[in-house]
C-alpha cells in the first residue's frame, strides 16, 4: 500500500513479508470464520472540529478479538483479506455495524448526534454493487445519509478513476458524504481532485507529525489545507498527537481534526462519554 511505502520509512516488522503463505492461508481461514462468528469489533476516535471544539465525528475502525491472539489491529489482517476479496465480507460487516451504531446515536436524544466515517477498501469502492449496498444499510437502520461518511483513500481513487467518479457521484446523490483518506501519501492530480465529488480531503498522519518540527511538513499541512478550500472542501488533519500540532493546524485554518492527543479510539458507549465530558 501506498502508506506503507509512504515517505521512505522503514518497517520495523512487516507481517506481509515475514510471513509465509501458509501462515497467510491459515489467517484467512480464521478471519472467514471469525467474521461468521461474531469476532469482528469496532472502535471509534472522535473527530473534533476546531471552531468550536465539539466532536462532530468519529471514525469507525475495525479490530478482531482472535481466540488466541488476542485484539487484532488492522494492520494484522486487512491487507490478507483484500487480497483473497474476503474483504468484501469484511467490509459489509463494518458497515453494517457502524451505521447501525450511528443511527442508534441519532436516536438518542442523550447521544451526541456524530457523522460516522467508515474506511472502504480499494475493491469496495470499485464493486458495482457498492452503491446498492450502502443504501439499503442507510434504509434498513433509517439513518439519515448525511451521518455516514466514506472513507477511500488516494491510491484507490486513482486505480480506476472513472470507476471512482461514476461510484462517488452516486454515493453523493444518496447524500453520502466523501472524505480521501490519507492525502498526500497518493498521486492525485489537481485535475482529479477538482473531479471527485468528495466533501473533505483527510490529511496523513505522516505529514501531521513533522508540525513544529519541520518546515517542509509545516509547508506541506498549510498547502493541503489551502487546497481543500480552494477546490470547496473540508481539510480534516488526522494523528494529532500533540498540543502544537492542534496549534499549528488551528493558525492554518485546518477545519477538523482527530488523533490520540483528544482521544485513541475507544468503544461506542466510551465515545459519548467523552463527548459528554466535553461538553460539560
Ligand atoms: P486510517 O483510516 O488512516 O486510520 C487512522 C489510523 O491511525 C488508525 O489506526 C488510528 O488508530 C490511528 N491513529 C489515530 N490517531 C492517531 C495518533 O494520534 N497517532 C498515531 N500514531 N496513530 C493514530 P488503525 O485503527 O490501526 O487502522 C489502520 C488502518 O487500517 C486505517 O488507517 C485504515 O486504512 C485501515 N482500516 C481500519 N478499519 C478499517 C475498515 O473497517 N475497513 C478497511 N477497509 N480498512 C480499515
Ligand atoms: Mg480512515
Ligand atoms: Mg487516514
Ligand atoms: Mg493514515
Amino acid at each position: 500500500r501506498a502508506k506503507a511505502r509512504g515517505r521512505g520509512r522503514v518497517e520495523v516488522h512487516d507481517p506481509q513479508t515475514t510471513s509465509t503463505a501458509a501462515d497467510r492461508l491459515r489467517l484467512l481461514g480464521e478471519l472467514r470464520r471469525g467474521i461468521a462468528e461474531g469476532q469482528l469489533r469496532l472502535v471509534f476516535q472522535p473527530q473534533v472540529r476546531l471552531s468550536d471544539g465539539r466532536v462532530t465525528g468519529a471514525e469507525a475502525l475495525v479490530r478482531w478479538q482472535h481466540p488466541t491472539r488476542g485484539l487484532l489491529p488492522p494492520a494484522e489482517f486487512i491487507d490478507v483479506a483484500e487480497q483473497s476479496g474476503l474483504v468484501r465480507a469484511l467490509g459489509a460487516w463494518v458497515l453494517e455495524a457502524a451505521v447501525r451504531q450511528a443511527a442508534r446515536w441519532a436516536r438518542d436524544p442523550r447521544a451526541a448526534t456524530v457523522d460516522v466515517s467508515v474506511n472502504l477498501s480499494a475493491r469496495q469502492l470499485t464493486d458495482p454493487g457498492l452503491v446498492a449496498a450502502v443504501s439499503a444499510v442507510l434504509a434498513r437502520h433509517r439513518l439519515p445519509p448525511h451521518l455516514l461518511v466514506l472513507e477511500v483513500t488516494e491510491t484507490a481513487l486513482i486505480a480506476d478513476p472513472d470507476a471512482a467518479t461514476a461510484a462517488l457521484a452516486a454515493l453523493k446523490d444518496l447524500g453520502v458524504g466523501v472524505s480521501v483518506d490519507d492525502f498526500g501519501t497518493g498521486y492525485a492530480s489537481l485535475t482529479y481532485l477538482q473531479r471527485f465529488p468528495v466533501g473533505e480531503l483527510k490529511i496523513d498522519r505522516s505529514f501531521v507529525m513533522g508540525l513544529g518540527q519541520s518546515d517542509g511538513d509545516d509547508g506541506i499541512v498549510r498547502a493541503c489545507v489551502q487546497l481543500a478550500h480552494a477546490v470547496g472542501v473540508r481539510a480534516v488533519a488526522e494523528g494529532v498527537e500533540t498540543e502544537e500540532q492542534r496549534r499549528a493546524l488551528v493558525a492554518m485554518g485546518c477545519d477538523t481534526v482527530q488523533g490520540y492527543f483528544f482521544s485513541r479510539p475507544v468503544d461506542a458507549d466510551a465515545l459519548q462519554e467523552w463527548a459528554r465530558e466535553r461538553r460539560g
